[in-house]
């Protein structure tokens, strides 16, 4: 095991990553930005090192700073967490070529997964379903793009090979709108990713978005822990997220999760990932794979037991999978709500200072969160402060604890969408579970928000 980590990340997930180092014996480095220097979980690390001005680029993206931290520090490994410099594989390979451990996948299978054009082709090598697309990239011809825009069917989506975050995505019904459309996703996909690529799919309309978590080693090992369904969804962005998914036969699910870890295995793959499907009328379709710990990752720890950062951390260190696919059980059902600083209803950010903090507590719910009474949310950053889980033996019991922690959590001084969540909680549709992706939106839309 490594002796020191250094914590390449802020908030929630540094904070998670420190507890994860902890447990395992292992020490801990957190840099952080001058915005975030007061930061309580900032204390709790072993050592810390300021590396940068507020402002992401000059801080959490400042490469150069990350690397003399760790050296400054004598760190063996850093852990990127999610956003950042998670899915840089030109971070990745510099922390290695400096002679530290980067905890995720290799540098070629971060940038491989990172192109989704070349993502989808190796996905579909690997028998992994992928949507109805183009093959590959957009030619320069109008003629022939309206030629395979015609031959998958209207509507289609066009996306940005680049693209992330829920950006660099277009979607077309009508041969009249598709040039241009693809003309303008272009020239954005090259203003904010600097890649001009991009590629058709089939637009399908009334999707659940279903990922499937993996765990695989550096000797060829790989497992699936089951799946989540993060289809509350709006602009793209995941809002509530649960494991199991309602309603989705356990064979389709094994079927697909053991396509994903085979691919693992194929693509010697290293480390957690996940594999984003979306899921309509009993069939998956791969849309893209994150090379890192993702934001919803509590929901399958609880489920299956398996803490997945501590497994990033010893599968970096050169261990082995210490469990086999048929020792995976997943168990009862578990529900995550993510804490933003926003207005609940119009979605505008809310940082500031947080006079009261109350988080709640009980049988079944895990409160991720690095925030408390009297921290300041800095403006610079996304505006997720913590998440909510909560654990059952049955669905009904996850959203019956998850409604009685909402109601306990007491958060003043800035807005949270803690009141979305508490309508979302008691909203017919939800309770029944299978909602499709566009369903929150829709709810929003109806009710003037
Ligand atoms: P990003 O990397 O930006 O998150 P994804 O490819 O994961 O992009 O897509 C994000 C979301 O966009 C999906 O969860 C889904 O809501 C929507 N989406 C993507 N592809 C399609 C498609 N082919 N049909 C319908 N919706 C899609």
């Amino acid at each position: 095991m490594f002796e020191k980590v250094l914590i390449a990340n802020r908030g929630e997930i540094a904070l998670r990553i420190l507890r994860a180092c902890r447990e395992l014996g292992v020490k801990t480095v957190a840099v952080h930005s001058t915005a975030d220097t007061e930061a309580k979980y900032v204390k709790l690390a072993d050592e810390s090192v300021c590396i940068g001005p507020p402002p992401s680029s000059l801080s959490y993206l400042n490469t150069p700073a990350i690397i003399s931290a760790a050296e400054v520090t004598d760190a063996e490994a850093i852990h990127p967490g999610y956003g950042f410099l998670s899915e840089n594989a030109d971070f990745a390979e510099r922390v290695e070529k400096s002679g530290f451990v980067f905890i995720g996948p290799r540098p070629e299978t971060i940038r491989l997964m990172g192109d989704k054009v070349s993502a989808k082709d190796t996905m579909k090598a690997a028998n992994v379903p992928c949507v109805p697309g183009s093959e590959g990239a957009l030619p320069d011809d109008p003629k022939e793009i309206g030629r395979i825009a015609r031959s998958i069917g209207y509507p289609v989506i066009i996306k940005a090979a680049g693209g992330g975050g829920g950006r660099g995505m277009r979607t077309v019904h009508t041969e009249a709108a598709l040039i241009n459309a693809v003309n303008m996703t272009r020239s954005e996909a090259q203003a904010a990713f600097g890649n001009p690529v991009v590629y058709l799919e089939k637009f399908l309309e009334h999707p659940r978005h279903i990922e499937i978590q993996v765990l695989a080693d550096s000797f060829g090992n790989a497992v699936y822990l089951g799946e989540r369904d993060c289809s509350m969804q709006r602009r793209h962005q995941k809002v509530i997220e649960e494991a199991p998914a309602p309603g989705i036969p356990r064979r389709l699910i094994t079927r697909v999760g053991e396509r994903c870890a085979e691919a693992c295995r194929k693509i010697n793959y290293r480390g957690a990932g996940t594999f984003e499907f979306l899921y309509e009328n009993g069939e998956f379709y791969f849309i893209e794979m994150n090379t890192r710990i993702q934001v919803e990752h509590p929901v399958t720890e609880e489920t299956t037991g398996i803490d997945i950062v501590q497994a990033q951390i010893r599968i970096a260190a050169g261990q082995k999978l210490w469990f086999k696919q048929r020792d995976v059980e997943v168990k009862g059902h578990s529900i995550e709500c993510r804490i933003n600083a926003e207005d609940p209803f119009k979605f505008t950010p809310s940082p500031g200072k947080i006079t009261t903090w109350h988080a709640p507590g009980g049988p079944g719910i895990r409160v991720d969160s690095h925030a408390y009474s009297g921290y300041t949310v800095p403006p610079n950053y996304d505006s997720m402060i913590g998440k909510v889980i909560a654990y059952g033996d049955t669905r009904e019991q996850a959203i019956r604890r998850m409604r009685i922690a909402l109601s306990e959590m007491m958060v003043a001084g800035i807005k949270t969408n803690i009141p979305l969540h508490q309508e979302l909680m008691l909203d017919d549709r939800f309770v029944k579970g299978g909602t499709n992706i566009h369903y929150l939106e829709k709810l929003l839309a109806e009710k003037g928000k």
